[in-house]
């Protein structure tokens, strides 16, 4: 099913974006004729997109039908994780309608995490939430080939070069699926449902166990030539301050990401712990150990709120050098806002002043005069809403 000409498109997208709307006010905003807006409408309706929702209240003359997405209308969002899967069930507006997620991990190679998804989707829908799935949509923590609807040479995915994700759980779940970048579809969730409502350009920024930016521009995802637009966290960092630069998982030295990210946290708390410099980090180190883990960003969080100053330290220097690639990106893309995601992002406002406090000292001003830098507030729910944004996007367009 798919809308027939651009007005329906349109349409579909405005009713999506605002929720029901009377045909007068979706006649104004398509600048449709009465009769045009009627005609459109009456087909969608026949298609199975919209249907009625009663009146609308009088603006003079005579009421106007109010016009809602089809209530039936599902979209399921997965996001798949380097260590984790969460899938859910949208409403044509994109709404939750139930959520699950479950420990993974994405090394176990393409046929067994795909297996967990679809158990997953399956056990989303059991209580009746989505007896029919109108699109899919799936985040990878990878590059991704829009065209082939795959990952290509995704770093910590071995396995997963190439394997046709889209075909895939299209053939198994019978309905059309789109495949992105975990961070790409971050921001479409930001854009849909977050800060970035009312915002058309903005940066997303994922720090997670590494560093990703999601570019949006008028309202839609940059993705670059070949789908790695936005990959900052190999971008290199000067610090001559630093007494040893560090090697970054790809093969170069000093990236941003083997500087700050969950990785290097969890690397440079366990170096503290190990030295003795933070007492803090070493008893947790020990409880770490004793329970045959080791030390994790979120370990450095909880340091950081006792007042431990390596940890604060930590935090600290990972958001300064965060803030100075940000400087630049923000300077060359001129965005209306930027907004940092991401699980290291729970370290919170410690990082953020930090970010913030580069940024508006090393951009010009021009660019950060009317700039907010905020944290997300949609936190695990991003992934799974833009998910379901990505392939609306598609279900709900001519093409
Ligand atoms: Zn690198």
């Amino acid at each position: 099913m798919r809308p027939e000409n651009g007005h329906q498109a349109r349409l579909l997208r405005l009713l999506r974006d605002g929720g029901p709307q009377s045909r007068a006010e979706l006649g104004e905003a398509v600048e449709l004729s009465k009769s045009k807006v009627a005609i459109e409408l009456d087909r969608l309706a026949e298609l199975g997109f919209v249907e009625t929702a009663g009146l609308a209240a009088s603006r003079g003359g005579r009421r106007s039908h109010v016009v809602a997405l089809a209530s039936s209308l599902r979209f399921v969002g997965i996001d798949i994780g380097a260590t984790s899967i969460d899938v859910a069930i949208t409403d044509g507006e994109l709404r939750l309608l139930s959520r699950v997620s479950a420990p993974a991990d994405v090394r176990e190679g393409p046929n067994t995490v795909l297996d967990q998804v679809l158990d997953l989707v399956g056990k989303a829908r059991a209580d009746g939430a989505a007896p029919e799935v109108h699109g899919v949509g799936v985040g990878v923590p990878g590059p991704v080939s829009q065209r082939d609807g795959a990952p290509v040479v995704p770093p910590i995915m071995p396995g997963w070069n190439h394997f046709p994700v889209r075909d895939t759980l299209g053939a198994a779940l019978g309905a059309p699926v789109m495949v992105d970048n975990d961070v790409n579809i971050m921001a479409l969730g930001e854009l849909h449902a977050g800060t970035a409502r009312s915002v058309r350009d903005l940066l997303f920024v994922k720090i997670g166990t590494g560093i990703g930016c999601g570019i949006v521009v008028g309202g839609e995802v940059y993705r670059g030539v070949t789908g790695c637009a936005g990959d900052i966290g190999h971008i290199q960092v000067d610090d001559t301050g630093a007494s040893s630069t560090p090697v970054c998982t790809c093969g170069n030295t000093g990236c941003l990401e083997a500087w700050f990210g969950g990785a290097a946290l969890a690397r440079d708390a366990e170096a503290a712990a190990r030295t003795g410099r933070s007492a803090w980090l070493a008893e947790r180190l020990q409880q770490r150990l004793a329970e045959g883990g080791s030390l994790t960003a979120a370990d450095v969080g909880v340091a950081a709120e006792t007042g431990d100053p390596v940890a604060l330290g930590l935090i600290r220097d990972g958001g300064h050098r965060l803030g100075q690639v940000l400087a630049s990106l923000v300077s060359f893309f001129n965005p209306g806002l930027v907004v940092i995601g991401g699980g290291v992002a729970g370290l919170g406002h410690q990082l953020l002043a930090e970010i913030r406090s580069v940024v508006y000292r090393r951009s010009l001003p021009l660019a950060t005069g009317n700039l907010p830098i905020v944290l997300s507030e949609l936190g695990g729910t991003a992934g799974v809403i833009g998910a379901a944004r990505l392939v609306s996007d598609s279900v709900l367009s001519t093409a």
